[in-house]
């Protein structure tokens, strides 16, 4: 798929396969295109293959099929360090013997690069990490986000048009993390750099992404925006890897267009919207956010599906309320309510009518 938002593919995959061992495929049939200037992250459970196509754009892997191309040009049979590409990885390997500014000097020097405009490059690179300042610092006097704002500074020391970005925050802690995700996105805006990003965090995809692809066993499940992944799931896959979930296993009793009559396994029939649907008597599961059940379907505009429920347990989070329910067979089914002034209160025991639009509920792969 060619990204029309962006003209000609900057990075393309063309039907790319890898193997390791000669008889597994861990990277099936890629096809990405990814446009100039665009951030685009690969977000995947582990061992799905993320890793394996950076390495293959970056060089230090080759493809046992298929074609990797770079600005229009196949590079295949490119050196990684001719590909002109910036790195930055979880384990950034400073070197400890060196300064900060010899960290991001060396590599200039080894390609040759005249004293001046290594200086000029190397000042360049660290204020645009906000870092100006530890130029004669070693790496053992840095903090851990320090050390990853140098790490991203030397990948771009080369004015690179492409960054490829493994897990480069996964080492630091969770509020140095988010704040990372921001000044990486940023410093992507003001560059207007291409960024392919890999990830098994799915808020940092969702956050610094223009396009997320959603990997599983060695294939793209979905390549979109984040929101659209997270309102329109493509495959149950998708559905329970980004964000929560309700599941609801059934078959397809009636399908008009995008419409679908679901008889529920307990029986109840349920309205929903048809996702790759083909027939029939097709086995489904459905999908419903639990931000998207209503306590009160009376409340609704017409044309909510209403069902009964049996509330489980209630939990308070402060902001919204978080009720695990028994539906249709199914104990898991959680429901969530923003904790407003004069907000019902449930409890465990009780009975309640529940509800949703049809457009709401997404009839999916089997699960
Ligand atoms: P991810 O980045 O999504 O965690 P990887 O691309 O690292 O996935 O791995 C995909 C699959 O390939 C896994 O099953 C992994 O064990 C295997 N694999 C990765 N690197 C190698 C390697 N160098 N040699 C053999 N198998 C590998």
């Amino acid at each position: 798929m060619l990204d029309d938002r962006h003209g000609e593919a900057f990075v393309a995959f063309e039907h790319v396969q890898k193997s390791y061992d000669g008889q597994t495929l861990v990277v099936k049939d890629l096809n990405l295109s990814i446009g100039k200037g665009e951030f685009v992250t690969m977000l995947g459970p582990s061992g799905s293959g993320k890793t394996t196509c950076l390495m293959m754009l970056a060089g230090f892997e080759t493809a046992t099929h298929g074609e990797i191309r770079l600005d229009g040009k196949p590079i295949n049979q490119v050196p990684p360090h001719k590909r002109g590409i910036g790195m930055v990885f979880q384990n950034y390997a400073l070197f400890p013997h060196m300064t900060v500014g010899e960290n991001l000097s060396f590599p200039l020097e080894v390609r040759g690069m005249p004293r001046d405009e290594r200086e000029t490059r190397v000042k360049r690179a660290l204020d645009m990490v906000q870092m100006g300042k530890f130029i004669n610092r070693r790496p053992a006097q840095l903090s851990g986000g320090q050390q990853q704002r140098i790490a991203l500074a030397r990948a771009l020391v080369f004015d690179p048009q492409l960054v490829l970005m493994d897990e480069p925050l996964g080492a630091l802690d969770k509020q140095l993390r988010e704040h990372m995700q921001f000044e990486i996105k940023h410093l992507h805006e003001q560059l207007g750099i291409t960024v392919v990003y890999v990830t098994h965090d799915q808020g940092e995809a969702l956050t610094m992404s223009d396009r997320v692809a959603v990997f599983n066993d060695g294939r793209i499940q979905q390549l979109a925006p984040p929101a659209e992944l997270y309102e329109r799931p493509q495959n149950s896959f998708v559905a329970g890897f980004i964000g929560e979930n309700n599941a609801l296993a059934g078959t397809i009793e009636q399908l008009d267009g995008e419409k679908a009559l679901v008889r529920l396994d307990d029986g109840g029939l349920i309205d929903a919207t048809a996702v790759n649907i083909r027939e029939k008597g097709q086995r489904t599961t459905v999908s419903i956010r639990p931000e998207r059940v209503e306590f009160k379907p009376e409340m609704m505009p017409h044309g909510a599906h209403t069902i009964e429920a049996q509330v489980i347990e209630v939990i308070y989070m402060g902001d919204i309320l978080r009720a695990r329910l028994r539906v249709a067979g199914s104990e898991n089914f959680v429901m969530k309510m923003r904790n407003t002034i004069g907000q019902t209160h449930l409890h465990a025991g009780q009975s309640v009518r529940i509800g949703w639009h049809p457009e709401d509920a997404r009839a999916l792969d089997p699960v």
